[in-house]
């Protein structure tokens, strides 16, 4: 029992390690996007940063920029080395800048939601507000089927705007669906302020 045990434990741990020499391997080459919440992610390995990450990322080719060009002396492929040592700095740095300057787009909040149920095509149509001066960038307004399965799709969006906006319109959704299940009248919109988002 005891080799069982021992065994196990020591499986377990060499698979983070080799995760961790996949991320370690990884250049992040294509740049990092943003994800909702205030996280950054790697579309090569699927690493998660903060931004405190990102700054460590950018360290670390500074790093090795700073170690190469201590080394004295050197032939033309050692400069060769340097000056891509050099550009990876370049590189990560324009990726941290850009990050920084996106982040209050992505966690603008709107200020209120509109849902319309338009019976005539059978779809639910958003308006988005927000408060002044309006974000760049921001979704106005989704249209989608009133259709579960068509609501339940909007919620692995890639915008955190869009996956907010497809639980408020499966709640109107429900909500109706259950009047009129019951034979009642079913209210054609709904205005969901921003405490109720
Ligand atoms: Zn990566």
């Amino acid at each position: 029992m005891l080799v069982v045990r021992v065994a196990q434990g020591w499986e377990r741990s060499t698979i983070p390690i080799h995760m961790a020499d996949q991320i370690e391997a990884c250049l992040h080459s294509e740049g990092l996007r943003v994800t909702s919440g205030s996280e950054y992610c790697c579309p090569v390995c699927g690493e998660f940063l903060d931004l405190d990450g990102v700054g460590r990322w950018v360290q670390e080719a500074e790093k090795s920029r700073d170690e190469a060009y201590s080394m004295v002396g050197g032939d033309g492929f050692r400069e060769i080395v340097r000056q891509e040592l050099q550009q990876e700095v370049y590189r990560r740095r324009r990726v941290m800048y850009e990050l920084e300057n996106v982040p209050r787009v992505v966690t603008a909040r709107p200020e209120m939601i509109l849902v319309i149920h338009d019976a005539a095509e059978a779809t639910y149509e958003c308006r988005i507000f927000y408060k002044e001066p309006r974000p760049s960038g921001v979704v106005e307004q989704v249209s989608v089927g009133a259709l579960l399965d068509r609501i339940l799709e909007l919620r692995s969006d890639p915008d955190p705007i869009v996956r907010l906006i497809s639980g408020k319109i499966e709640e109107f959704h429900v909500f109706r669906s259950k009047l009129t299940e019951g034979g009642e009248p079913a209210p054609e919109r709904r205005v969901f302020y921003a405490n109720e988002l």
